[in-house]
């Protein structure tokens, strides 16, 4: 599938991001270049009202998230493409979901984590890291995002992240009827799962089994699910990934009517 859609990507708001070049402005004028239609920004951030944020989260506050949307929202006319204002909200255990009723309010789409088990002094960790424990605690987490998040989005579904070595046996211990009911539910609730470029590409790199990430895809789509595409930027030359997302989709026959409606978006332009 050709890919025309980035719903993941970092500016310099992130502090992951260290690319001065990756604007708004410069990331729409080379995508749109590029024929897309339509992306959408996704810095970090955690707000909750009684979950106090880790160190490095402090440095990403609700207030710029919501700034960074009015700008959005108020140069929308401007860019060459429809720009969304969104966010990679977190996820610090089952059931504690780090964005506010404001940034419902007022963002695009909230995009949410439910597996960034590298943030080891925030989100919950196995009790012993061990292939069968990572897949109870990633489903837990899945299922939770699921069932009572409310976001959009699910960025990276169902990876263990940063005990990449466990991730091929952790998904050997779910079964596809396990798996199929958890996509289903997603599906059912209309949260999309994000197609990750960045991911994918660890993948390529040997850090995994590609067919690992393409049978939860193929699973997804059986089940009903909706995608979108990101290649996770965290610079300009990122964006060159974006062709593994649309291998991914073609391996797991995903199609164009697979994707996420944004309609609701694009029919305001
Ligand atoms: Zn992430
Ligand atoms: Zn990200």
């Amino acid at each position: 599938m050709k890919v025309d859609i980035d719903t993941h990507f970092h500016t310099p708001l992130s502090k992951c991001c260290h690319d001065p070049a990756a604007t708004i402005e410069n990331i729409a004028a080379i995508l749109a270049a590029r024929g897309y239609r339509l992306i959408a920004v996704t810095d970090h951030v955690w707000s909750h009202p009684t979950v106090a944020p880790n160190e490095w989260y402090r440095r990403h506050s609700e207030s710029g998230t919501l700034a960074q949307a009015d700008y959005i929202h108020a140069h929308a006319a401007e860019f060459p493409l429809t720009v969304l204002a969104g966010c990679e909200a977190d996820m610090q255990a089952p059931g504690v979901f780090g964005f506010s009723p404001a940034m419902r309010e007022k963002l695009d789409l909230i995009m949410l984590s439910s597996d960034h088990f590298q943030l080891r002094d925030f989100v919950e960790q196995p009790a012993e890291v061990t292939p069968k424990n990572l897949a109870k605690l990633m489903m837990k987490f899945f299922l939770s995002a699921v069932r009572e998040s409310g976001a959009d989005i699910l960025t990276h579904p169902l990876y263990t992240n940063s005990y990449d070595e466990f991730f091929d046996r952790t998904m050997d211990c779910i079964s596809d009827a396990e798996l199929s009911d958890a996509l289903g539910e997603a599906a059912e609730r209309k949260i999309a799962l994000e197609l990750n470029a960045g991911l994918f590409r660890a993948a390529v790199q040997g850090r995994y089994q590609w067919d690992s990430m393409v049978r939860i895809f193929t699973l997804a789509k059986q089940a009903g699910c909706k995608f979108t595409m990101g290649t996770d930027a965290h610079k300009l030359s990122d964006f060159d990934l974006a062709p593994l997302c649309g291998k991914m989709a073609d391996q797991a026959g995903i199609t164009e009517a697979d994707l996420y409606d944004f309609s609701r978006f694009t029919s305001k332009r």
